[in-house]
């Protein structure tokens, strides 16, 4: 493992150079990226807050057992403007646990920066941001922080109508969600950071906007038949049927044809598919994971902003050693398993080299990509609510945790809501799902479906396939955007949870003999995200819903075409 220097110059500015003229018509299209860190670590001249001695940032506090972290019982100096931001962080330690996994474990230093990398893109007439964060999630709207925080730091004059976030679902960094404190129930944000996060995304969205040029756009997309780079870095969670992956891996780059910069890449932002939790579970220094190395190895290649966008990844997870005959050669170099010895196992050398591998696969994407016009360029979204049919999320945000997650029907009723983006760009079109979608809901569950157990089957009618509903080349899936509602999972194999205040959720017994107990439903808001999505997406998309019986309006509601308005209560913290 290897710490870097943490005097490295902490604020990245990738600056392209040249003109500044926004709002100026124009058919051609102009980009512009940035880079900044949001890694909660050693000194930053843009945060405020308490940093601990490890250089992890956080409240101090005495470290009786000089293990390096604060541990429950041990006195801390209390900030009080994390409660004043947040009251259910009242009296509870605000630092940095690691997000994923299980609870309380806390961040005791640093292998590389966490980032938000932001892309933005105007025609003159639509000028939107692309945002990236190396978060196991993030929101639009948690109260006092998320995207509609960022917006009003923002200047106006900037003309940007809409953020698309995603968070790459890194398991290596911060917990933005509040599940992984150091028990269940106690919370594990740190409010001063998430105003800190918003801040620092708002910059980059800010320089990128700045930063912007006349470009030309390439697209570009493979698999592993055609990049052997990408074969076997796939596997489902515990071998959850059926074996379905979304494999492809897809790019777009943006070319400046003017100014200093003509003829280089000044963005390249790859789209793929798996959880980033290659360091798995005994790792507790911040880190980016694979897609970190993937972008250092494509920016080492073109100059540029290298941005990571996570798709279609629920469960669906990097690599591991659970499968019968796994992949260990990465790079060419063999990782094996070192017995009994996780933290050995799974290192920052094999992370890395995973990361050059799927690199390599989108570099191989971008040499046989293909120039785009632009026009087309347009943006469309839709509300998207769902019944909060998870009692274990409930019984959460009654104890003040998960409070992003609350939203309201008329009656009162507890809901999740969220957005639904469908953009369009030259032969490119993006969609984007607030959570974790199972690859078959992209591609249809009628044709991917597992078939090893038809006693499993709930009988729910198959979700249609968003994919086929979109129709230029090169089609993109962004995941945990703008939210993270949790796992999409298939109504027809959705078996939900039980729950007991006093033993939390526990799964559901799959009913066939060799097929995992449903762990992706325990972290699920809604039993309907999946139809409701689906659905949502296709009408977004242009197309009719009516045939599908999964699209009768069961218990979920979606927003009217071009429907914008933000509605209802949400994120609001009592
Ligand atoms: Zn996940």
């Amino acid at each position: 493992m290897t710490i870097r220097r943490a005097g490295l110059v902490l604020l990245m500015m990738i600056l392209i150079s040249g003109g500044t003229s926004l709002g100026q018509a124009t058919t051609a299209l102009r980009a512009g990226a940035s880079a900044v860190p949001i890694t909660p670590y050693g000194k930053n001249s843009y945060w405020d807050g308490p940093v601990t001695p490890s250089g992890v940032w956080g409240e101090n506090f005495t470290d009786s057992n000089h293990n390096g972290r604060w541990d429950p019982g041990e006195p801390f100096v209390n900030d009080a403007r994390n409660s004043a931001l947040d009251p259910a962080s009242r009296g509870r330690y605000n630092g940095i646990f690691l997000a994923g996994f299980g609870n309380d474990r806390m961040a005791t230093g640093k292998h590389d920066d966490l980032w938000a990398r932001a892309l933005v893109l105007d025609s003159g007439t639509t000028r939107i941001a692309i945002v990236s964060v190396d978060f196991i999630g993030y929101y639009q709207n948690a109260g006092y922080y998320g995207i509609d925080q960022v917006q009003k730091l923002l200047d106006p004059k900037l003309g940007i109508q809409e953020i698309i976030l995603s968070s790459t679902h890194n398991h290596e960094g911060p917990d933005t969600i509040g599940l992984w404190g150091n028990s269940p129930v106690s919370g594990g944000t740190f409010p001063l950071y998430l105003k800190f996060v918003d801040r620092q995304i708002a910059r980059a969205v800010t320089l990128a906007a700045q930063a912007a040029v006349p470009v030309r756009m390439k697209l570009g997309a493979t698999n592993p038949q055609s990049s052997p780079a990408l074969a076997g870095l796939q596997t489902r969670t515990d071998g959850r049927p059926p074996r379905f992956f979304d494999e492809e891996l897809r790019v777009m780059q943006f070319v400046a044809t003017d100014g200093p910069d003509k003829g280089r890449a000044i963005a390249t932002l790859i789209n793929w598919n798996t959880h980033p939790e290659s360091m798995e579970d005994e790792n507790t220094v911040l880190t980016s994971d694979f897609p970190g190395a993937v972008r250092d190895a494509i920016e080492k290649r073109y100059g540029g902003t290298a941005i990571y966008v996570t798709g279609d990844l629920g469960a669906v997870e990097i690599v591991d050693y659970d499968d019968p005959r796994p992949r260990t050669t990465f790079d060419g170099r063999d990782y094996p398993v070192v017995k009994d010895n996780k933290a050995a196992t799974f290192s920052f050398t094999r992370t890395e080299a995973i990361g050059r591998e799927v690199a390599k696969a989108a570099v191989e994407a971008i040499e046989k990509a293909e120039w785009s016009a632009v026009p087309p360029f347009s943006i469309q979204k839709r509300e998207l609510r769902v019944p909060m049919d998870n009692l274990g999320y409930q019984f959460l945000i009654s104890k003040g945790v998960l409070a992003q997650l609350q939203g309201f029907d008329a009656a009162g009723g507890p809901q999740a809501v969220s957005t639904v983006y469908a953009v369009r760009l030259g032969d490119a079109q993006i969609i984007t799902v607030p959570g974790e979608l199972f690859p078959e809901l992209y591609y249809g569950v009628a044709k991917h479906r597992r078939r090893d157990c038809p006693k499993a089957d709930t009988g729910r009618p198959p979700e249609p396939a968003v994919r086929d509903f979109m129709d230029a080349k090169y089609r993109f899936v962004f995941g945990l955007s703008p939210d993270e509602l949790g796992y999409f999972v298939p109504g027809y194999d959705f078996h939900a949870p039980s729950f007991d205040p006093e033993t939390g959720l526990q799964r559901s017994s799959d009913g066939c003999a060799g097929v995992p107990d449903h762990y992706h439903e325990t972290n699920s808001a809604s039993s309907k995200l999946a139809p409701a999505w689906a659905c949502t997406a296709i009408e977004l998309l242009g197309g009719t819903t009516a045939e599908f019986p999964a699209c009768a309006r069961q218990g979920y509601t979606r927003g009217l075409a071009g429907d914008s308005a933000k509605q209802g209560a949400k994120g609001r913290i009592k």
